[in-house]
This record gives structure tokens, C-alpha cells and sequence, in this order.
């Protein structure tokens, strides 16, 4: 559920996961609009088994659960509902879980004693900075454009290890050991204004998904990046993390990539 929905690749994803392990289920996108509570409701009421949610409702998702994972309380938001024991609503954030499965399993990026940058204070970047911290990162820097967001990020996030948040005049010209754009600039040609010195060497990801590099990934490529990878993987590991709570089932999700990188080239 979310809007808008129309182009997202979840059904594809999780109707691709329903095949390989069995499960005969439908999985719709839903646009809601501003109806999302009443949409939530009437989802449930007619055996709904499981939910996720996207832009812009992973706020008021995180208000309506009756319980929230730990992942979901820190960020704030929640991308994936599920009715729990007397019918409470219960509510995950699996974009953490789904980006560090992405870089390490998926990347083979080690993230023990990593500098990481991460561009943008939205919801996704709310979403990982726990996951990034228990996947052993030493340090992470949050730069974005509205400064008091990655400052407000950073306080809540103290507990879980050196955390700065700060303007993008604050990245500092040092190479990052890994930089994660987390703004939907990558559907533009607009890049956001990291400096040169910050990705030079490093290995970069943008959330953002296209059959083509992102105008980020184009751009550190230009700057002396390692690499640069699109968020494709990050989207079906997410997804797949989501169907393990909804199923009890972890599916193999190397497959999906591929062909949802098929379906995306497609497009
Ligand atoms: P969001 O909550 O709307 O946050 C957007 C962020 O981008 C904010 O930090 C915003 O800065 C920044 N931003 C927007 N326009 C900008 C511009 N012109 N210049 C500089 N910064 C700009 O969105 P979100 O939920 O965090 O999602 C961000 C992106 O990640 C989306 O494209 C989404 O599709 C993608 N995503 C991908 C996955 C995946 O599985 N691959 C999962 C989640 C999200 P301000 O605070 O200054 O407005």
C-alpha cells in the first residue's frame, strides 16, 4: 500500500517467491492515497495475511501498529504489517535487514570497521542506520539537505554508535569506506552535492533502482569509486525478509534478483 504504486516491482517479487516455495497467494499494489488506515482495516478484515508499506504511509503505518519490532521503533516507520496473537497489528522495518543482506551476502562487501556515509534523512535512511551499526560499522556520517533532519537522526541513533549528522558542506573531502545515496535523486540527472574526495575509492550503492546506473552511480564512477550498485538487491531482500514473517519461509532470493533485473530492463 502506498501512493503512487503503479510501477512497483512487489507483486513480480513476491509472486516470483509464491512460485518457488509453494504458497498460492496474490499480491496486489494498492494505492491508498490518504486512505491508508481505513485501507489497512479492510484489508485485514477480509483475511489479508500480510502487508507492506511504502512512500509515503511508513509513518502513519508505524503510528497505527499495536507493536512495533525493535528495528521498527528506532526508525520510526514501519514497511511491513502483520496481524499478531489477538489480533493485534504488529508492525517490522525489514529495509534495514534487506540493505546489509544486499551488501554482504549478496555484494560480499564486509562491513565490520566500515566508514560509512549515508545521503539523506528520510524514511529509507531511518530505516538501515540500526541494521548498518549491527552489521559492525565503526563510524557513520548522515548529510542531508534539511541539516536539523540528519541531526535529529543522529541524536536518536546515538545509542547505537558514532553518529554524525550534518549538511553536505560537513562531509569532509577523506574517503568514506562505503557511501549509500538514500535520496530519490537517482531517478533524475540531478546528483546530490557529495564531495569528490568522499567517494573516491569507495564502494557506493543508491537505493534507487533503474534499468540503467543511476545519475549517482554515472557520477562517483566519473570520481574514482570502487563501485557503484543500484538498489535492486536491497529491494527483493527486503522483500523476501518481509515474506519470512508473513510465511515462516525464506525464499532463495539470488533468482528473483535476476529476473526482476530481467523485468526491470523490460521497462
Ligand atoms: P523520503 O522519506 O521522502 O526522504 C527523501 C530524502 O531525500 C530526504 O532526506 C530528502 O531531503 C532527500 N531529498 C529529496 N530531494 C532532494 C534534493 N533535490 N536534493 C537533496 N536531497 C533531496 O524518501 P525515502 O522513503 O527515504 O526514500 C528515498 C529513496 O530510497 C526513494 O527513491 C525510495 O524509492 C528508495 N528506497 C529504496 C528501497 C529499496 O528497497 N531499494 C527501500 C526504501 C527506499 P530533505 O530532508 O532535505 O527533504
Amino acid at each position: 500500500m502506498g501512493h503512487p504504486v503503479e510501477h512497483s516491482l512487489s507483486p513480480a517479487i513476491h509472486t516470483a517467491f509464491a512460485e518457488q516455495t509453494g504458497h498460492k497467494l496474490r499480491y496486489l499494489a494498492i494505492d491508498v492515497r490518504d486512505r491508508f488506515e481505513p485501507a489497512v482495516r479492510e484489508f485485514f478484515a477480509a483475511g489479508g495475511r500480510g502487508l507492506n508499506v511504502t512512500i509515503p504511509h511508513k509513518g502513519a503505518a508505524y503510528t497505527l501498529a499495536d507493536d512495533v519490532s525493535m528495528g521498527a521503533r528506532v526508525a520510526r516507520a514501519v514497511n511491513t504489517l502483520h496481524l499478531g496473537p489477538d489480533c493485534r497489528l504488529v508492525g517490522d522495518n525489514t529495509d534495514g535487514p534487506g540493505l546489509v543482506r544486499d551488501l554482504k551476502n549478496n555484494l560480499g562487501l564486509p562491513l565490520v570497521g566500515r566508514r560509512v556515509l549515508l545521503v539523506g534523512a528520510g524514511g529509507a535512511a531511518s530505516g538501515v542506520i540500526a541494521s548498518l551499526f549491527g552489521a559492525g560499522i565503526a563510524t557513520l556520517v548522515v548529510a542531508n539537505r534539511t541539516v536539523a533532519r540528519a541531526e535529529n537522526l543522529a541524536e536518536n541513533f546515538s545509542g547505537f554508535g558514532d553518529i554524525r549528522g550534518t549538511g553536505f558542506d560537513g562531509i569532509g573531502d577523506d574517503p568514506y569506506d562505503v557511501v549509500i545515496n538514500a535520496t530519490p535523486l537517482g531517478r533524475s540527472d540531478e546528483v546530490v552535492p557529495v564531495p569528490t574526495g568522499a567517494v573516491r575509492g569507495a564502494t557506493c550503492y543508491d537505493m534507487v533502482y533503474t534499468p540503467d546506473p543511476t545519475a549517482f552511480c554515472r557520477w562517483a564512477a566519473q570520481q574514482g569509486a570502487a563501485a557503484c550498485y543500484g538498489g535492486l538487491g536491497m529491494l527483493v531482500e527486503q522483500a523476501a525478509e518481509s515474506y519470512r514473517i508473513w510465511h515462516g519461509v525464506r525464499p532463495d532470493t539470488a533468482p528473483v534478483i535476476e529476473r526482476m533485473r530481467q523485468v526491470l530492463a523490460g521497462r
